[in-house]
């Protein structure tokens, strides 16, 4: 018997009620059933974005949804401006490289989180840039990004902010029409507990503005046209049908825990995560730690690969080592989506042995009495 633990930051594990549901015989997509199961979702997607605004869905994986944001939102010879400091702010300028996008950096060391106050330097300095691109949370480096106090000084400001809320919608507060955030992108394998396939990109007032005036190439990835379909709750071609079916159960589901106990839940395991890592003498890599992943520094001598390894094979558990230039040291486990006090346990437990394995000097449970004991209390 082989028993698997997801503990990657994405894909995450899929509910039983959505697998259940997606297993059912194929829908079609031009039928009144279609229709009135896209209503359902998008009134639950603008819940889950906090927005009166549509949502877009385009089937795509997470990349999808920030290129289309890329090319819905800038023309041209317009210049953006790029939060980096991890592999995921890399792609923003990556994506903006391939269009032609002029853009400038703002270059944060991995592990930290960028200061809010180098983004409204930077549009003061340059009130020509028209739109900040930034993660939230950074999956890379374990990172949560500031995003409230950088929409604060972009708000005051002609300039869009767009957002990667990709590990962040859904585990912490997104609220995207309060803090004013122009464009929130999300990917279905995160903490929405489906598979990959699907990209939600939501788009403010704002941002309507600039997309009806951008004019970077495009033809699948079209705001203005998929926002037609979708307001007759139909799609420009053929959508994601069984993600779209998952969608719905786990928006219901997302629903009925509620988002702010959804928040807490997810705090709650991290800080339970974060304490059990400690409690093994390991150091934690973000200096601003993410509840949707935590980064874990590998300890001198030892290889993470060997770690992310050893948890694989000896144990079934799938957690992610580091990418880029941090391979190796560090890894990092997600607690994202369906995910609950125990599996913090399972995670610690499976770690605690295979640090042993690879000669790591560990008391057996100091990691699992730590998450215990930040779990009895929160
Ligand atoms: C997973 C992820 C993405 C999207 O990756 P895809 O493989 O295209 O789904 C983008 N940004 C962040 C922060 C992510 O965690």
């Amino acid at each position: 018997m082989k028993k698997t633990h997801l503990f990657a930051p994405g894909p995450t594990p899929i509910p039983p009620e959505a697998l259940l549901t997606m297993a059912h015989p194929i829908l079609h997509h031009r039928t009144p059933e279609y229709e009135a199961l896209l209503a359902e979702v998008r009134e639950g997607l603008k819940v889950l974005f906090q927005t009166t605004e549509e949502v877009l869905l385009f089937a795509a994986s997470g990349t999808g949804g920030m290129e289309a944001a890329v090319v819905n939102t800038l023309s041209p010879g317009e210049k953006a401006l790029v939060i980096r400091g991890g592999k995921f702010g890399e792609r923003w300028g990556e994506i903006c490289q391939a269009y032609g996008v002029n853009f400038t950096p703002i270059d944060v060391p991995y592990g930290k989180a960028v200061d809010p106050g180098l983004v409204a330097a930077a549009l003061a300095k340059d009130p020509q840039i028209a739109v900040v691109l930034s993660t939230y949370s950074e999956t890379s480096t374990g990172v949560l990004h500031d995003i409230k106090a950088i929409a604060e000084a972009v708000r005051k400001t002609p300039t869009l902010l767009v957002v990667d809320a990709i590990t962040s919608l859904g585990v912490m507060d997104v609220p995207m029409d309060d803090w004013g955030l122009d464009v929130v992108v999300a990917g279905s394998q995160k903490a929405l507990m489906l598979p990959p396939g699907l990209a939600m990109v939501g788009v403010s007032r704002k941002a309507w503005t600039a997309v009806e005036r951008s004019r970077l190439p495009k033809y699948y990835f079209d705001f203005a046209a998929e926002q037609k379909h979708l307001l007759k709750n139909q799609s420009r071609f053929t959508p994601a049908i069984s993600l779209v079916v998952g969608l719905r159960e786990t928006l219901r589901m997302i629903r009925s825990e509620g988002l702010p106990n959804i928040f807490r839940r997810h705090e709650r395991l991290a800080a339970a995560m974060r304490a059990g890592i400690t409690a093994l003498g390991l150091e934690l890599f973000a200096e601003r730690p993410s509840p949707a992943v935590t980064a874990v520094l590998v300890p001198r001598g030892l290889d993470g690969g060997t770690i992310v390894k050893t948890l694989r094979t000896r144990h079934r558990v799938i957690i992610a080592g580091g990418q880029g230039s941090l391979k190796g040291k560090i890894f990092r486990l997600a607690t994202m989506g369906y995910a609950d006090s125990t599996d913090v346990v399972v995670a610690l437990s499976a770690l605690e042995l295979t640090l042993a394995e690879v000669g790591y000097p560990v008391k057996l449970g100091d990691g699992i009495r730590a998450a215990q004991e930040v779990l009895q209390k929160q």
